[in-house]
């Protein structure tokens, strides 16, 4: 089939691998000069366990609305954030305590590990060096703190994942660079537990699958889809460019390319920021991933770099960078890894980027709301983690074959 896949962030690059190994003639159009320069470029790059990432999915990281308020609250409201935003936040609200919830993140659990189990063997056949980490804790200032994750980790736990519960001290053997003056009842340990760099293997995957035969067009921006013809029509063209399936993988603009044709996403851009700093003394640096449930942060080791990321914004993007929550991304970096990280250096990187979110916390892997149209998009705070098990299950599907994960928890049917 030529099958044309809008967007190269790591969802559309793992997509095109897989179908360009299926033997399709694929063509991906990024409306960006490279793959991965939106959603994809600096995320933490946390792999697993997929459901631990903050703002994963409804029901994950204690109540919603108390995220606004206090010394915790790392969500906000910016310019442009309206009506639309509110309505996200209370479905995503009520979504927590539906009893379809659990379900829900079993089956999210289920998508991170296979998709985890998916990125290994890609990352194996192409002998990539994507700054892999291993090992991930959570960390638990009190006893009260588990329950902010308690449902994700029955979700996981019920998935098959090892997620055990340690002490302070054996916290402290795990990650010997973390700070002995902050108060720790314990943590979360998942000896599966992995990072990567999201970018540079959208890039790796962007040329494996240019070396399967798939084209890359950059500076192509999509205006809309078309159906009669199945194709697309680009910026700055009159005629439509013809495909026999279109794979939908636009992150954040997918909802806004799939409205014309009746399906409506309720999707939302939650941004978040990443600082990207040097180690200063490798024992005092983390080694894997850490959590800070409470206030919602990621710290990951990336080579000599360290990741940590944070916040929570509705609303479009704003041109300044909120000070306080750098402010406490910095203070998170300094507090838990003390003397591990160079924050002063020059070659400290900030970043900040959107979460493609769905109201639920699932994305849409399936047929859309058309003949011809496919959706791979909504990714939200875990579309690395769950790229390449999403990519695979849906070139299954688009190949008439039986996917090796129930897909039915993704679709656009339920919207
Ligand atoms: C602060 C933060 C922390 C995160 N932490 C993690 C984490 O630890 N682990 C994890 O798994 N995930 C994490 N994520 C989420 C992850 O980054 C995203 O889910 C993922 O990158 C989404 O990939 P994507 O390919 O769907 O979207 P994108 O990377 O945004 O790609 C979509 C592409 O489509 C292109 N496009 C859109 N519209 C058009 C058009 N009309 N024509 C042509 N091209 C178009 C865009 O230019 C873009 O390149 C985090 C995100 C943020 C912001």
């Amino acid at each position: 089939m030529r099958i044309a896949i809008v967007g190269a962030g790591i969802v559309g690059a793992a997509t095109a691998y897989e179908l360009a190994g299926d033997g399709h003639e694929v063509v991906v159009l990024e409306r960006h000069a490279s793959a991965a320069e939106q959603a994809s470029f600096a995320n933490p790059g946390l792999l697993a366990p997929a459901l631990l990432i903050p703002w994963a999915a409804p029901g994950t990281g204690g109540p919603v609305l108390r995220q606004f308020t206090g010394r915790q609250g790392t969500l906000r409201l910016t310019r442009g954030a309206g009506l639309h935003s509110l309505a996200w936040l209370w479905r995503w609200a009520r979504a927590a305590g539906q009893p379809q919830c659990a379900g829900r993140l079993l089956a999210l659990a289920h998508l991170g590990r296979y998709s985890l189990g998916r990125t290994r063997e890609v990352a194996g056949a192409l002998q990539a060096d994507i700054e892999t980490s291993r090992g991930m804790l959570v960390l638990l200032r009190s006893s009260g703190d588990l329950e902010l994750v308690q449902a994700a980790l029955a979700a996981l736990r019920e998935a098959g994942a090892g997620v055990h519960q340690v002490d302070a001290d054996t916290a402290r053997l795990i990650e010997p660079g973390l700070a002995t003056d902050v108060p720790l009842a314990g943590a979360l340990h998942a000896v599966d537990g992995e990072a990567g760099n999201c970018r540079v293997f959208a890039q790796q995957l962007r040329q494996a699958a240019q070396e399967r035969g798939a084209r890359f067009v950059f500076n192509a921006r999509i205006q809309a889809l078309s159906t009669t013809p199945t194709g697309v029509v680009l910026a700055g063209e009159s005629t439509v460019r013809p495909a026999d399936a279109v794979v939908l993988c636009a992150g954040e603009a997918s909802a806004g390319l799939l409205r014309p044709l009746g399906a409506r996403l309720p999707m939302q851009a939650v941004h978040g920021y990443s600082i990207s700093a040097p180690v200063r003394e490798d024992t005092h640096a983390p080694q894997g991933a850490v959590i800070d449930p409470l206030h919602r942060i990621v710290i990951t080791r990336q080579g000599q770099r360290v990741r940590v990321s944070g916040g929570a914004e509705l609303g479009h993007a704003a041109g300044v960078h909120h000070a306080p929550t750098l402010r406490t991304l910095y203070l998170a970096l300094s507090g838990w890894f003390p003397g591990g990280v160079l924050t002063s250096s020059p070659q400290v990187q900030v970043w900040r980027g959107a979460r493609p979110t769905l109201a639920d916390g699932a994305p849409v892997i399936g047929a859309g709301p058309v003949p011809g149209v496919w959706v791979n998009a909504g990714h939200g705070a875990s579309g690395w983690a769950q790229a390449c098990g999403s990519a695979r299950a849906l070139a299954d599907l688009i190949g008439g074959r039986s996917p090796a994960l129930d897909l039915q928890p993704f679709s656009l049917a339920r919207f």
